[in-house]
């Protein structure tokens, strides 16, 4: 992209303009959650100003745009998860709540004592503890699949690991916390030949990577707006229809029925089966434009810039002193989790706060996969396509400066 693209690309994104301490605001926590571009607040904005009202119930005309404006958004997010049908995407508050619908709809009831659940020890907690809670009500268990010291997923120890009594895989897409880009379609396909469904978990994925649910075939798909430049409050599953014809409900109340009375309840049909309750309307909207923006970027071009920052960052790097990269998968994102030697991740985090440069520090939602590096926390540099040279220039300046200082 041209000098003159990025900065165009950066206008749209204000809170990127601001200055941090009086500098210029380096924003490296974007697997945290990704800024907003104008776009999605104004569509936000005029949902509220212009046809503010609940979905699917009212005849009048602002309850019809809005409705005709949620279910639009459905459209949007079929498009570019590449779904067989609409119906196929539920609307959920977030990458967890769509993983605690699974277990909870999906899998919970079919659970029998012995069973496995397989997740990866990279997973974040969202892709560990709904898992957890269902297996332990059950009498199940959670199976760890190893990684090795890179940070990728063991490949043969996941097929060893599945089993007659493997109920379910559990799998990250790409790694919050190491940025590790897993072969999720060799997964699906291993799975497969077991008869195991698998849920791949699409947070970190989605703002970075072409996504195909039928090319991958995995069972399930999930992912959260707020990483994907859209609002908080948003998030996605993908299931198969067939999954969710035959998954009973897990939240009721209105919007999801079809008859109540006391003799008995039915139920509307998926997706709207899944979603109880008044929605999140104008974050929807608000997902749908940022999704039309990133389709618009082109999410191939998304990824050749971000690959090219990846390669310059890591050479960058090397010009710190007592930088350790944890993690070096070499098919990665450029989401990077890093430790100075002697130094506390948070007083890392904190001081570079000091030189206008945001990253994350702890333990990322991945406790199992700090335990496995020996690490109590990380700090976490996550880029988004308009993050600049310059930008990571100013990022390793402001760590050497901050390590001079702590040591
Ligand atoms: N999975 C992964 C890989 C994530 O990075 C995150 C957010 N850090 C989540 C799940 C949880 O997303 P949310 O909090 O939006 O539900």
């Amino acid at each position: 992209w041209s000098d003159a693209e990025v900065t165009a690309l950066r206008a749209q994104f204000p809170q990127l303009a601001r200055l941090i301490h009086g500098k210029p605001l380096v924003y490296f926590d974007n697997a945290n959650t990704a800024q907003t571009p104008e776009r999605v607040v104004a569509a936000m904005d005029r949902y509220y100003r212009d046809f503010n009202a609940n979905v699917a119930r009212a005849v009048h005309t602002l309850g019809s745009e809005a409705t005709e404006h949620y279910e639009a958004a459905r459209d949007v997010i079929a498009g570019f998860l590449n779904a067989q049908r609409r119906e196929e995407i539920v609307f959920t508050s977030g990458t967890t709540a769509a993983i605690n619908l699974v277990a909870y709809s999906f899998l919970a009831p079919k659970l029998q004592p012995g069973d496995e659940i397989l997740v990866s020890q990279m997973e974040h907690h969202a892709n560990i503890v709904p898992w957890q809670l269902i297996a332990e009500r059950a009498g199940a268990k959670v199976v760890p699949v190893p990684i090795n010291q890179a940070g990728e997923l063991l490949l043969p120890e996941l097929a060893a690991l599945i089993n007659p009594r493997t109920r379910l895989i559990g799998i990250t897409h790409v790694s919050n916390a190491l940025g590790t880009i897993n072969p999720v379609a060799e997964i699906v396909a291993l799975a497969k030949t077991a008869g195991v469904p698998v849920l791949v978990d699409g947070s970190q994925a989605v703002p970075h990577l072409a996504v195909d649910v039928q090319a991958l075939d995995a069972d399930f798909y999930v992912f959260t707006g707020h990483k994907l430049f859209g609002p908080t409050g948003t998030g996605v599953l993908y299931a198969k229809t067939a999954h969710l014809e035959a998954m009973p409900p897990f939240f009721g109340g209105g919007e999801m029925i079809r008859t109540v009375s006391f003799s008995g309840t039915t139920f509307a049909d998926p997706p709207h089966r899944f979603e109880a309750g008044t929605p999140n309307i104008a974050g929807f909207i608000g997902l749908a434009e940022a999704v039309r923006f990133v389709q618009e970027l082109g999410i191939d071009r998304i990824a050749a810039r971000e690959s090219m920052l990846c390669e310059l960052a890591l050479v960058r790097f090397q010009d710190i002193p007592g930088f350790r990269l944890i993690g070096q998968a070499k098919h990665r994102a450029p989401v990077f989790s890093f430790v100075i030697d002697g130094v506390h991740a948070h007083d890392v985090a904190t001081l570079l706060d000091f030189e206008g440069v945001a990253v994350r520090s702890g333990h990322h939602c991945a406790h199992p996969l700090m335990q496995f590096y020996g690490v109590p926390a990380t700090a976490r540099a996550s880029l988004a396509f308009y993050n600049t040279e310059a930008e990571i220039t100013q990022f390793v300046a402001a760590v050497k400066k901050v390590r001079e200082r702590l040591l």
